[in-house]
């Protein structure tokens, strides 16, 4: 099938197929020893979902101890700057400041239900880690968070937070020392009790179910937002942009609109400080097709095939690998994907700061060039932006910058 049949499929909710897979990207890759565990996990996920008791009881979590519905606001100043019609749909109010609780707390529940007795979970930044100990707190279980050794130094505050929460953060001295020794060293503890530990994987990639199971859980995002710029301007955006790391929270904002074709969906990837190896997290844009961390996607690869360094000033960008829902988006055309630089992230961080009162995180900044750029090309266009998180943790990197606020 081509990937514009296979697009009906998405729509009509019939993606990823039995195997995983959104046409050729996604699948399960993993050691022998996981695949129960994938399935059961799969299954059970399956049946929570389509139980109304449990969509109940996540809707009153979500709404009581997450803060949704998170508003959709109007942004007057950057309207005016870029000449066009600007909304933020605003994940930063979420409980613990971005749109990853929404993931943690539904996989928490989800943990509880399946009769998991401790959570693990891994995190490069720290976001991950914090709204996965907060939400493991809030549904009673143990949780244990690998971080790799120069993460832990690097984001002290966060692994503060994490233990403050009850969870146990482990620091991981293998491979590289960041995000992707902490999931190998996840993995490796999930293969030694794969019956009664949960894996809360934090962004919509790893092996099937997860790119699913993480695009259900922040699907919230586009829903609320298509629902509420309907009821503000009566009317749909005529684009819909978010940052794309792992592409969780784009993932969940695209997939309110996904079968409005007329509604332009646009991530904005990781450009870092240039398009060399090593000098960004753009994996759509520049990746090649292989297996990372169970999963067939797009990757950054050396010319041998090794995994690629990255490079973004946002922590959370600099993964890479991407979903494999996509690297589908993009080849069925359904989604665009661009990139935007540290500078130009750093001037628009800026701006939003000075004009709306709101300090975005810096990943969240890529987001807002992508609506600039859009706005130059679509005067007066209707644009809704995913504010994926708050900027507060970026304090002590925009110091180290030496990136002044405006005054
Ligand atoms: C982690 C994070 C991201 C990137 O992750 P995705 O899975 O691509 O959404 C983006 N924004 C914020 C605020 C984050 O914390």
């Amino acid at each position: 099938m081509t990937p514009t049949e296979l697009l009906d499929d998405l729509v009509a909710g019939r993606l990823p197929d039995a195997r995983g897979r959104f046409g050729p990207w996604g699948g399960r890759f993993v050691p022998e020893t996981l695949v129960p565990a994938l399935e059961r996990l799969e299954a059970g996920a399956r049946a929570a979902l389509a139980d109304p008791a449990f969509r109940a009881a996540l809707d009153d979590e979500l709404a009581g101890w997450a803060g949704r519905p998170t508003p959709l606001t109007h942004a007057p100043g950057l309207s005016a700057a870029w000449g066009a019609e600007v909304w933020l749909k605003r994940e930063d109010l979420a409980h613990t400041g971005a749109h990853k609780v929404n993931n943690a707390l539904g996989q928490a529940l989800l943990a509880r239900r399946l009769g998991a007795r401790q959570v693990i979970a891994e995190t490069g930044a720290g976001q991950h880690g914090v709204a996965s100990a907060a939400a493991s707190a809030r549904v009673g279980l143990p949780c244990r968070v690998y971080m790799g050794a120069v993460d832990v130094e690097r984001q002290a505050p966060n692994v503060e937070r994490m233990r403050r929460l009850g969870a146990e953060v482990v620091s991981v001295d293998s491979g590289d020392r960041t995000l992707r020794a902490a999931i190998d060293a996840a993995l490796r503890a999930w293969v030694l009790d794969p019956e009664g530990t949960h894996y809360l994987l934090g962004s919509a990639v790893g092996p099937h179910p997860y790119p699913w199971l993480v695009r259900e859980l922040q699907a919230v995002i586009g829903r609320e937002a298509r629902a509420q710029i309907l009821v503000r301007r009566g009317r749909l955006p005529d684009a819909a942009i978010a940052c794309v790391g792992g592409g969780s929270n784009a993932i969940g904002l695209f997939h309110g609109f996904l079968a409005d074709g007329a509604v332009a969906l646009i991530g904005v990837e990781a450009g870092g400080r240039g398009s060399g190896p090593g000098e960004h997290g753009a994996t759509l844009a520049h990746g090649r097709a292989g297996v990372l961390h169970g999963s067939h996607s797009l990757l950054l690869q050396d010319a041998h095939g090794q995994v690629g360094e990255t490079h973004s000033i946002s922590a959370g960008l600099d993964y890479p690998g991407v979903g494999p829902e996509h690297a589908f988006l993009r080849d069925a055309g359904r989604a665009r994907y661009v990139t935007a630089d540290d500078g130009e992230a750093l001037a628009a961080l800026a701006l939003c700061a000075a004009r709306e009162g709101i300090l975005p995180a810096l990943e969240t900044a890529h987001a807002l060039v992508g609506a600039q750029r859009y706005a130059a090309a679509h005067p007066g266009a209707l644009i809704v932006v995913g504010l994926s998180g708050r900027g507060d943790k970026d304090l002590p990197a925009l110091a180290a910058l030496g990136v002044g606020g405006a005054r």
